[in-house]
């Protein structure tokens, strides 16, 4: 705690981890005699770097870039950029910490890391998020690679954004590497169904959290929260799965429509104009009603999917909906549920899908872009979408069996942090003390 002052995202995300590994490391000493945990606690590397840009008026910026370089036991550094005002180094720890394990448990080859930047793309131009991006990869593009570290979208990062990183570090390099970046667009080395890979997983592992208890998605009520990528694709699998979406947010409100979502409407104002929730609700006329502010998770439903950010479900929210009679929670974002919220859920015996499991998707197709351009090859959306259900089935196998076998059946968090830390505990062991 003293190493790391002041980083309190990156204590929250550790202590989850570490107080579910207690019986693994009974049955294990030798992870205890090696020190894996306290290595693992301390990134490989992290680098933070300046970032001058102008606007389109000619004034100067600077803001602040970070890579942290997590772990790379299993496989190159994998892990997205987050563009936010909020991004600071304990933010960018936290996630990179939680992606080590994350990747492990898709079973790719990929080990963990994150960055970003305390830039904030709304409201910039085109132009001017270009430059930002390209004096960003004019530092990030010596510590990058396809066999070293392989960066992709986050909060703020999406096609647009990766099109620029991609072009710069082209330029820079003089290298075609496709398998630097990935979250590429589809004519110039990107995978179908990335895009839609968190959203679509989050919901694939939903459906099989519900499966392992006799239920489905079939006609019950899900909120999600969020109108970014991974909502936006969410909405669509739950959908298609036959479920009705009454709710969406972003950070000034949220809607209810209570007709179900309209998908289209809501794609145009997102992603074509990159408008706000709000306009969702004046053109859906009296179907949905805007709400301005926090407070999405009041709204009655089965399933509750947070797929915005950290700490956007807190211990009230989580007893609100047990109290609405939510039957399933499912992280979209990574860390949206408190701990205490997360307490609250197990408690009530409410199926309960860490992110680090659940929107694993994302991360595992950007691993299948990898291998696409390794292999200057091209999958059709059916082949890829059909290998993002194998792995999300697989996930939850790992972890709803874990659960099983050290005592807490049902218990995603204790499966999934114990089957994603042995792989990398072994791989760690195996390759010495580095
Ligand atoms: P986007 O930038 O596409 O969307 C983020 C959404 O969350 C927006 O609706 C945004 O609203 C909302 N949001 C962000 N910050 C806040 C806040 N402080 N309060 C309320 N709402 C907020 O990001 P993604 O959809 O890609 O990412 C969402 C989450 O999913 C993040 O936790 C990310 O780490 C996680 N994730 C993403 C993956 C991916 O493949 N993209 C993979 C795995 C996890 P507004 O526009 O108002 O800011």
């Amino acid at each position: 705690l003293r190493r790391n002052h002041g980083e309190s995202e990156f204590h929250q995300a550790v202590r989850e981890v570490l107080e579910t590994l207690g019986p693994l490391l009974h049955a294990r000493p030798e992870f205890m005699d090696a020190r894996v945990v306290e290595r693992l606690c301390e990134p490989e590397r992290q680098l933070i770097f300046r970032v001058p840009w102008s606007d389109d008026k000619g004034d100067i910026h600077v803001n602040r870039g970070f890579r942290v370089e997590f772990s790379s036991s299993l496989g190159p550094y994998k892990g997205g950029l987050r563009f936010h005002p909020s991004v600071n180094l304990g933010i960018v720890k936290f996630l990179g910490f939680e992606q080590i394990f994350k990747n492990a448990l898709t079973g790719m080859p990929i080990g963990g890391g994150k960055g970003g930047a305390d830039f904030d793309p709304k409201g910039r131009s085109d132009a001017e998020v270009m430059r930002f991006c390209q004096s960003f990869m004019t530092e990030l593009h010596r510590h990058i690679g396809e066999y070293t570290d392989v960066p992709a979208g986050d909060i703020g990062v999406g096609g647009r954004e990766i099109g620029y990183l991609f072009g710069q570090y082209k330029r820079i390099t003089n290298r075609y590497e496709s398998g630097v970046l990935t979250g590429k667009g589809l004519g110039w080395g990107g995978a179908q169904a990335r895009t839609e890979a968190t959203g679509y997983g989050c919901v694939m592992f939903t459906a099989e959290m519900l499966r392992a208890r006799g239920e489905s998605l079939e006609g019950r009520r899900v909120a999600v929260s969020g109108s970014g990528n991974v909502a936006i694709y969410a909405i669509e699998k739950a959908q298609q799965l036959g479920a009705t979406v009454v709710t969406c947010s972003d950070s000034s409100g949220y809607v209810v429509d209570d007709k179900g979502i309209d998908l289209a409407l809501l794609k145009e104002i997102k992603e074509a104009g990159r408008g706000r929730v709000s306009e969702y609700a004046e053109r859906r006329g009296v179907h949905a009603q805007f709400v301005a502010g926090r407070g999405v998770w009041n709204v009655t439903c089965d399933v509750a999917l947070p797929c915005a950010t950290q700490n956007e479900l807190d211990e009230d929210d989580a007893r609100t909906l047990v109290a609405n009679g939510v039957r399933a929670v499912a992280e979209g974002a990574n860390m949206p549920t408190t701990p205490g919220a997360v307490k609250v859920f197990q408690e009530a015996g409410v199926a309960f899908a860490p992110g680090k499991a659940a929107n694993a998707g994302g991360v595992a197709t950007s691993a299948l872009e990898m291998q696409q351009n390794a292999s200057r090859d091209s999958w059709t959306f059916a082949h890829t979408e059909e290998r993002l259900e194998e792995i999300m089935r697989h996930i939850h196998e790992a972890c709803y069996t874990t659960a099983e076998r050290y005592g807490v059946p049902g218990n995603y968090v204790v499966g999934a942090n114990i089957a994603g830390f042995e792989l990398v505990a072994d791989a760690m062991l195996a390759q010495g003390l580095i």
